[in-house]
């Protein structure tokens, strides 16, 4: 699996079209984060967001998707269940990789593709801490010890998801709140990772360590399969591999 990584960044990019989040976002979170992947040579990236036609993702990107980075935040119910369905079926039998950034711990995909409410305790913006709590793992690469965020939505404890596989990042707030904000799920034949910076109006986006985190979780969640194992899915009756 040594080709192009085809990530599709998919946005709600309804707060950064006028009001607050515009001055942080002007072109929408998908664009930044589009920018900032872009530099990777391994990586084709797609933006998406959920005014377009089909909810921004037809099946032709879907099927051609091995990681789909997604933000919500409002009008996560907006999202068509058909659709919700085909991600997380890409996910367990199509080995496709998900990274829910922030708000999208109450996305429906996310809820679906995990297996959890995602409810969880949050709060006015302040000082954040984010400590990396696994050095070795593939997705704290070059991260230090510790970093900061000068001011990030308070997201706290308790977050109702079920114990992750590999607790990589956890945070500690100016309020005294922690939260596991790094976290990874192994799901079917896929991986999932969740990561709590990039609230709409705070410049997480823009930091360098929230940047290396989410290009070590394209690479980390790309499709990891090995093609001599191929089996029908009995409820799609599709192989597992994107054929
Ligand atoms: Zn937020």
């Amino acid at each position: 699996m040594e080709n192009i990584i085809r990530v599709t960044v998919w946005n709600e990019y309804r707060h950064e079209r006028d009001g607050e989040a515009k001055e942080f976002y002007p072109n929408g979170i998908q664009e930044t984060i589009r920018e900032f992947l872009a530099v990777n040579k391994d990586m084709k990236i797609t933006t998406a967001v959920l005014d377009d036609p089909e909810q921004g993702l037809p099946d032709t990107l879907l099927e051609n998707t091995d990681v789909l980075i997604w933000w919500g935040h409002m009008h996560h119910q907006e999202v068509n269940d058909a659709l919700v369905e085909k991600i997380r079926e890409r996910v367990y039998c199509g080995g496709m990789g998900f990274i829910g950034l922030h708000s999208a711990h109450h996305s429906k995909p996310f809820r679906a593709i995990v297996g959890c409410t995602g409810n969880l305790k949050w709060g006015d913006n302040q000082k954040e801490v984010i400590w990396n709590l696994a050095p070795s793992h593939p997705i704290a690469q070059g991260v230090p010890e510790s970093f900061e965020l000068e001011s990030e939505e308070l997201y706290s404890e308790p977050f109702f998801i079920p114990q992750p596989d590999e607790l990589v990042f956890g945070s500690w707030y100016e309020h005294g709140n922690i939260f596991r904000s790094g976290c990874t799920f192994y799901r079917g034949m896929g991986r999932v990772f969740y990561f709590q910076p990039g609230h709409e109006v705070c410049r997480s986006f823009y930091n360098p360590h929230c940047q290396q985190i989410i290009t070590n979780a394209v690479r980390w969640a790309r499709p990891h399969m090995d093609t001599d194992v191929v089996n029908a899915c009995p409820y799609t009756g599709k192989g597992f591999y994107n054929e």
